[in-house]
């Protein structure tokens, strides 16, 4: 199976863990999300073949039917951090 980029549709190369897009110079990571309850799922590697697990239904839930999609990744290590979520905890306080 290729792994093609969401925006350009050229082909993306495997770097350190993730997926790189030199013509868009952007980097993606691939997600499972559940499609029972479109939570996010969890990776889960073994003997060479990987599943997802889904923590909200409880089940492992296969390749074929999880909903793989790629997502862009910062290349800022400040924007994986919500602004949002941090806010919300120093209002919580
Ligand atoms: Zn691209
Ligand atoms: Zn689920």
């Amino acid at each position: 199976m290729e792994n093609l980029c969401p925006d350009c549709g050229q082909a993306l190369m495997w770097e350190s863990g993730v997926y790189v897009c030199n013509p868009c110079d952007n980097t993606f990571i691939k997600q499972g999300y559940c499609n029972t309850c479109s939570a996010q799922l969890e990776r889960l590697q073994a003997c060479g073949s990987t599943s997802y697990f889904c923590h909200e239904c409880n089940e492992l839930t296969s390749r074929s039917t999880a909903n793989i999609v790629f997502e862009a990744k910062k290349r800022c290590l400040k924007d994986t951090v919500f602004p949002s979520a941090r806010s919300h905890h120093r209002i919580v306080d």
